[in-house]
């Protein structure tokens, strides 16, 4: 039986399988992206849009 649960990579909006990233909270982010923000510098012109991504996840759950 093949349990294939399908999710949406909240950083680059892509649906996954859940076993293709992990899961922050209850939100989802796929290997490519944490294997980018992991990489990726403070100084790296991406670091405020993955830090706005990860700012919705809490926003959304102190709402
Ligand atoms: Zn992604």
């Amino acid at each position: 039986m093949h349990d294939e649960l399908h999710v949406e990579c909240i950083i680059c909006g892509e649906t996954k399988t859940a076993g293709e990233g992990i899961r922050i909270i209850s939100e989802f982010i796929c290997d490519s992206c944490e294997t980018e923000m992991v990489r990726t510098d403070v100084m790296d012109a991406k670091y405020p849009f993955f830090i706005h991504q990860l700012k919705q996840i809490f926003i959304e759950k102190n709402a």
